[in-house]
């Protein structure tokens, strides 16, 4: 079933065909990020002179509004807002380069699904248990 990725802060579909596409920020350096539709899937497109270091922290932002997309509730997260068929979620993902972790959530604030091999250490070191994690 198609995945639709929306910002959360102005609601514009952030992959109109298939990738998503966010601004991606990282010491003074601007460009366009493309993500794999599928979570747990890291296939990235950055522009190809582009050197990524393990580790950094990267700034993801919304090309429509260009909020930040730092989750409110844990910001070393990214959140997106994701609709598959009648379902509305939310989906985060580390903004760590290299760390893989990626988390589905319900409209109760329920994390229902886990993608990466980081997502279980990551969920534990983070403070979002308010997310009820399983
Ligand atoms: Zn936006």
């Amino acid at each position: 079933m198609a995945k639709s990725y929306s910002c959360p802060k102005c609601r514009a579909i952030l992959n109109p065909h298939d990738d998503i596409t966010l601004i991606a920020q990282r010491d003074g350096e601007k460009f366009l990020i493309g993500f794999h539709p599928d979570p747990g899937n890291y296939e990235a497109y950055l522009p190809s002179d582009l050197r990524t270091e393990k580790g950094e922290l990267w700034c993801f932002s919304c090309p429509v509004c260009q909020q930040d997309l730092a989750s409110d509730e844990e910001g070393e997260l990214c959140e997106l807002e994701l609709q598959e068929g009648v379902e509305k979620l939310r989906v985060l993902f580390s903004r760590i380069a290299g760390e893989k972790a990626t988390f589905i959530v319900g409209p109760d604030r329920k994390v229902t699904q886990k993608f990466g091999p980081d997502a279980e250490r990551k969920s534990h070191q983070l403070a979002f248990m308010k997310y009820n994690l399983d």
